[in-house]
């Protein structure tokens, strides 16, 4: 069974620590929206990073695209997402409370926290409404219904929209995917458990347009990667898991859909979906913007529809699951050491640079390291306090490696190189510590 505290532990560390921040907090906060301090947002952005690299930048048949948040009111037509993109409503007339109707079960009454929705006596329920998701805003100064428009639920359709374009200004050729990284709107009803739920959040996605009769065969390959992927990146076994969508989950243009699913300290949540979209989107593009999508293949000489695979990734959502699993506490010496064991790839600082003490030389020659490692790797210098303490703080902020100039650093040029995962530390030679953390710490990308 996960540990329940530990989302309370990490909610605090990572406030204290400087890795996530409520939204607005100075005004009482808003609601879903969350900021990303210093610590953050170098995790987010090589979660980010370690995504685009694996998936576009080592790939031959995946393009990247960063398209406009703001779009047509028509392509949400076109999508179903004005009709559809709800979730069902209920509201408590006695305590005003709102919540998702398909997840009472999961909440918790207001004024009698030990009961659902509607269990508690003063409970009235309404029955559910569909809510639509959407957030409206207006472009230009005129605030009337011509001009509303809605922030983007989803990056996918800014890739939909400009298929064509792509196919005609690169030379890249079905099967083939496009992939965008970017910031995505929900209105959710119950935003909740920290990051995982948040009206603002951030999402990596890809296309993949297909021929209809390979597409199977891309769906359990993309399927696949993308399980490995967070594997990879030191989500254990039995903490993720691959769901394959039943006939009745399935949305009625899919073919097949799965999710990857983290086991949270609350239960299980979905990573990413993986679905068989079918032709369904590039036909609705045609039917509503009267442009022909289809492709043609020069070297069958055939003209066709794309089929599309969908890998479709939460960025922040992830994140919230990197750090789950990186929390560990542990009895050293009498003391609780907290420690973020977070793969090398994401850890938000590779490697803190330390003067053992301030004097004798040893802060320049710690920064002389610092000054030529900044060059290559996000790193951190620190010369204040007992260097046990410096080294919890890299410990709880997940730093692979601290770096020590000691005394002896002056007699022979080497330095002391501690591992965070194994506490040991060992002599490096100066000279050699760069060499050392591009062996450790693997492709940056
Ligand atoms: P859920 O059922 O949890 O609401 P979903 O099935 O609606 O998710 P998708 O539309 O498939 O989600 O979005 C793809 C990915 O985007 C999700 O797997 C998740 O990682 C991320 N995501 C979706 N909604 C949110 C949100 N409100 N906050 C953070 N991440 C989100």
């Amino acid at each position: 069974m996960p540990d329940a505290t530990v989302l309370e532990k990490l909610v605090s560390l990572c406030k204290r620590r400087g890795f996530i921040f409520p939204g607005s907090e100075i005004y009482g906060g808003l609601t879903g929206t969350w900021d990303y301090g210093p610590l953050g947002v170098e995790l987010l952005r090589n979660i980010k990073t370690a995504w685009w690299h694996d998936n576009v930048t080592v790939r031959e048949d995946v393009v990247g695209v960063d398209t406009a948040i703001l779009m047509n009111r028509t392509v949400w037509q076109a999508s179903g997402h004005e009709a559809a993109f709800s979730d069902p409503l209920v509201d408590c007339k006695a305590c005003k409370a709102r919540f998702r109707a398909d997840q009472i079960a999961e909440s918790q009454c207001p004024r009698k926290p030990s009961k659902h929705p509607g269990e508690f006596t003063e409970c009235q329920l309404t029955e559910p409404r569909q809510f639509n998701l959407m957030f409206k805003t207006f472009v230009g100064p005129v605030e009337e219904n011509a001009a509303m428009v809605y922030l983007r639920p989803e990056t996918a359709q800014g890739i939909f929209v400009n298929f064509k374009n792509v196919c005609d200004s690169t030379r890249i050729k079905v099967p083939f995917g496009i992939a965008q990284i970017g910031k995505s709107f929900r209105n959710e009803i119950t935003p909740k458990q920290f990051i995982f739920r948040s009206r603002e959040f951030e999402q990596m996605e890809i296309e993949f347009f297909c021929k209809l009769d390979t597409s199977m065969e891309w769906y359990q390959k993309w399927r696949d990667e993308r399980f490995k992927w967070y594997q990879d990146l030191g989500l254990k076994g039995s903490n993720l898991r691959l769901r394959e969508h039943d006939e009745k989950e399935l949305a009625f243009y899919s073919k097949a859909t799965s999710d990857v699913e983290y086991l949270f300290p609350w239960g299980w949540g979905e990573l990413e979906g993986i679905a068989h979209r079918s032709d369904y989107d590039l036909q609705q593009h045609m039917k509503f913007s009267g442009k022909d999508l289809s492709y043609f293949d020069d070297e069958t000489k055939e003209r066709f529809v794309p089929h599309v695979i969908e890998p479709s990734a939460g960025a922040t959502r992830s994140l919230l699951a990197f750090l789950c699993e990186a929390y560990g506490e542990e009895e050293v010496e009498g003391e609780t050491r907290t420690v973020l064991r977070l793969h090398p790839r994401l850890a938000p600082v590779k490697a803190a640079i330390f003067p053992l003490v301030k004097k004798d030389g040893m802060p320049e020659r710690s920064m002389a390291i610092y000054k030529d490692l900044q060059r290559f790797f996000q790193v951190f210098y620190d010369e204040k306090g007992a260097v046990g303490r410096r080294y919890r703080r890299q410990d709880e902020a997940g730093t692979p490696f601290c770096i020590t100039v000691d005394g002896q650093t002056a007699q022979d040029q080497t330095v002391t190189i501690r591992d965070r995962d194994s506490m040991k530390q060992e002599r490096v030679a100066t000279d050699k510590v760069r060499d050392y953390l591009f062996d450790r710490l693997g492709a940056q990308g």
